[in-house]
């Protein structure tokens, strides 16, 4: 392999000056702030002082303590961590960054996480799609290494898959890793409800390689939008060269922190929720309009039936919203459930065994 990262960033990126925040440049904590043009008044609502807050300013542009905390529990040292406005954001800041529009191209493998492809053309780039094996959702990489040209920058692999819940075997992921000198974006949303582990061990060995996460889905805190690319420390220079300054709002900094202290009720709803999912997989497999549940790695089954725009219907009618995949290439026939509470749960399966 040949990597270069420098090659790889756009030249406009490269020769940039980032924006210098009032913050950034002044990081005494002591004295009185006449720098950044905000209000000297703390913000009297009740929220912000139960978070014990100080809204009136501006939050860490670095968010130091908060990727020092999640470093810890990761396994990484803060220069190795980007922290974006959810992992779209993240998503959005490599097209940005390493893919000139109109001229590069990247490849993705569907069925799989539509943000890839809508970041690709708000940012006028082409989609190479290399579609995942059928039925059994693996990568194709001697198609995927035949795809690549020198205009190709990135490469994004979801594992586990959404919407397929599967993972995808690491022999392949190694082989491009090994073979491609563009960047590798394995995107690990889901990987607290995997057999597996992380990447993150490889990012010593792999300069090329980016890893997603994101508190959205085990953490429970979609609401808070708060993502993390794992990568080089150059990698992670460049994201941060032109993200913008304030990216990550100091309640959302907070309440990550507060999360991180608690990581062991994380894991307990985390194990609730692959209970669920087992059980729930068991319940479906019996119905007899379900052709199919595939295996999960993740928060949420795919189920083939036999008229699933039916079932999704009825569904809807009785208040129940699903994902409707029955349209998306090798996904035909396909609802996406995701796992909900024992209760919400035993509610789906009370409807589904009335339908017909
Ligand atoms: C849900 C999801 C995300 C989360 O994105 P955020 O912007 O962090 O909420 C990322 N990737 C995949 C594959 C997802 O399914």
């Amino acid at each position: 392999m040949n990597f270069d990262l420098t090659n790889l960033v756009r030249i406009n990126v490269q020769n940039l000056i980032p924006y210098s925040s009032a913050r950034s440049e002044n990081k005494k904590k002591e004295g009185i702030f006449l720098d950044a043009n905000e209000s000297p008044f703390e913000s009297s609502f009740t929220s912000s002082s139960i978070l014990n807050l100080e809204l009136n300013r501006y939050p860490d542009p670095e968010q130091l303590e908060l990727k020092k905390t999640l470093g810890k529990l990761k396994g990484l040292q803060t220069k190795n961590i980007f922290l974006g406005n959810g992992s779209d954001e993240a998503i959005d800041l490599l097209f940005r960054a390493f893919c000139n529009p109109g001229k590069d191209n990247v490849i993705i493998c569907p069925p799989t996480y539509g943000m890839y492809e809508v970041s690709a053309n708000i940012n006028d780039v082409d989609v190479i799609k290399v579609p995942l094996t059928p039925e059994t959702f693996q990568l194709n990489e001697q198609k995927i290494l035949q795809a690549i040209s020198t205009n190709t920058k990135l490469l994004f692999i979801c594992c586990p898959n959404n919407p397929t819940g599967n993972g995808v075997k690491w022999q392949a992921i190694k082989q491009i890793l090994d073979n491609f000198n563009g960047l590798v974006v394995v995107d690990e949303a889901y990987i607290d409800f995997a057999s597996y582990r992380s990447l993150i061990p490889n990012l010593v060995k792999y300069p090329n390689l980016v890893i997603l996460q994101t508190f959205s889905k085990a953490w429970g805190l979609a609401g808070i939008r708060l993502g993390a690319a794992f990568a080089s420390k150059e990698i992670v220079e460049v994201l941060t060269k032109i993200k913008p300054p304030y990216n990550i709002n100091a309640v959302s900094q907070k309440l990550a922190l507060d999360a991180l202290s608690l990581s062991e009720e994380v894991t307990k709803s985390t194990n609730i929720l692959i209970s669920e999912r087992n059980k729930l997989k068991e319940v479906l497999e019996r119905l007899p309009f379900v052709q199919k549940v595939y295996p999960s790695e993740a928060n949420f089954l795919l189920v083939k039936m036999n008229d699933a725009k039916s079932v999704y219907d009825y569904l809807v009618v009785n208040k129940i919203s699903v994902r409707n995949r029955s349209e998306v290439n090798l996904c035909e026939g396909c609802l996406r459930f995701t796992i909900g509470s024992e209760d919400e749960n035993i509610l789906l399966i009370t409807h589904l065994k009335n339908y017909l």
